[in-house]
């Protein structure tokens, strides 16, 4: 975010940024300072869900202490207090995405919620007919294939899949080959979590809109590392997870361009989503209220506005700049190990590593380095299909967040040392 808002002015004045030092960043995540099997934590699993700064856990502790009340629907003092801050959050990740407006911010559970939102809306609305397609890539999230799979079912569609190549890359010709009159919608990841791949986002929005077609794009990796503008991007849906981008889980975003939006039905019904109840007939709120059935997560949403605040004190090229140096460090580092093989080899990655090393099982990588404080993920990282594609039953995965750093890297070359010390 290039400006600062003042929610009750609604003006904007040029930011300053605070200047990027990661042993300073690292002061601000309290949990980095604890101890893990005695050992100093090496948190390498941010893919998963990234740590959290003091002020967004300030921002849960004072929203419970001086101004818990529900939303929307008091006149009294601290109902007012909420959701004032719960709409200024909403204003918050509509200047962090740069959205038209804020009626285009739905908050929902998370990526996951948001990508079954859109599937079932769209479901309702008859948008689909007999024998259409929805177009995804090999390298999705379990979150961007089931709920079209299920849609599929429902409504007799075709799920058809863009290939990746050997190094983990999106093949835009297939994808070009792939796109028909019968395609009805395209879902692709930005950034993949598996590999790190970092998708050619603004040229598939291109290519599908040639033909008319929509598109949902998955930031679930994308928003902690890059500058993301869903008008630059043209995207029709954009979705993402709190607890990825330094806020806490429970919370997430879809974001949907309001011709789109205002034209789909509530995924969910109950309170807050309404205008006016009959037991004949009923009317629903504006936009984004229609698809904010009940009580929301007020608190979730305030922390991932704090969240939204903490990122974007930084110079987002500063953040990025500090990953890709990890990444390039990581990788020639982690290549030097006998046997290790990194997978997903993209030109253009983000902080993410998966590899594994001969004759060493994942589970085993990830079991014996955590008894030196480091975490890793292993596993199919929930892209199952992805992973057998490359003829694997599982990837170790390091995934780096701002607040890591170079030494940490080579505790992790060290740990993974003494694992094939161990197994040879
Ligand atoms: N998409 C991607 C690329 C992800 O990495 C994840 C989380 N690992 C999701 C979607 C789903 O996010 P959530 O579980 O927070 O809904």
């Amino acid at each position: 975010m290039d400006f600062e808002v003042d929610i009750k002015q609604n003006t904007r004045t040029k930011k300053s940024y605070r200047k990027f030092d990661v042993e300073d960043v690292r002061k601000d995540f309290p949990i980095l300072k604890r101890l893990v099997n005695g050992k100093s934590l090496v948190y390498l699993d941010n893919a998963a869900t990234s740590q959290k700064p003091q002020s967004v856990i300030n921002a849960i502790t004072n929203y419970y202490t001086y101004e818990n009340a529900n939303i929307h629907r008091g006149l009294h003092f601290l109902s007012e207090l909420a959701t004032e801050s719960y709409e200024g959050a909403r204003l918050k990740v509509k200047e962090f995405v740069n959205a038209m407006s804020v009626s285009e911010i739905i908050f929902v559970r998370g990526a996951t919620e948001a990508i079954n939102l859109v599937a079932n809306s769209l479901c309702r609305a008859n948008y689909f007919n007999d024998g259409d397609e929805i177009l995804i890539s090999h390298m999705e999230h379990h979150s961007n294939i089931v709920p079209w799979q299920l849609l599929c079912e429902r409504k007799n569609l075709k799920l058809k899949v863009v290939p990746v190549n050997d190094k983990g890359e999106f093949i835009f010709e297939e994808y070009e080959k792939l796109l028909s009159e019968k395609t009805k919608l395209v879902s692709i990841v930005h950034i993949s979590n598996a590999l790190g791949t970092i998708n050619p986002v603004k040229e598939i929005v291109k290519k599908a809109h040639e033909y008319n077609i929509p598109v949902l794009l998955d930031g679930a990796q994308a928003v902690p590392h890059a500058k993301v503008d869903v008008q630059d991007l043209d995207c029709d849906f954009y979705v993402f997870s709190g607890h990825k981008v330094f806020g806490p889980t429970g919370i997430g975003v879809l974001y949907g361009k309001t011709e789109f939006l205002d034209k789909m039905p509530p995924f969910q019904g109950g309170g807050d989503m309404i205008r006016e109840v009959t037991f004949e007939k009923t009317t629903y709120e504006d936009l984004p209220q229609k698809f904010e059935a009940g009580t929301p997560n007020i608190v979730g949403g305030i922390a991932l506005g704090a969240a939204l605040d903490y990122l974007t004190s930084f110079d987002i090229n500063e953040i990025s700049n500090h990953e890709d140096s990890l990444l390039k460090y990581g990788t020639e580092k982690l290549l030097q190990i006998d046997g290790l093989k990194i997978i997903g080899t993209s030109d253009r990655k983000a902080s993410v590593i998966s590899f594994v090393i001969d004759g060493i099982h994942p589970y085993d990588i990830g079991t014996i380095i955590d008894t030196d404080g480091i975490a890793i993920r292993t596993g199919h990282h929930c892209t199952m299909p992805l992973i057998k594609r490359f003829n694997l039953p599982a990837t170790a995965r390091a995934s780096f967040s701002m607040y890591n750093k170079i030494e940490e890297i080579d505790h992790l070359y060290n740990a993974l040392l003494k694992v094939k010390r161990m197994f040879t």
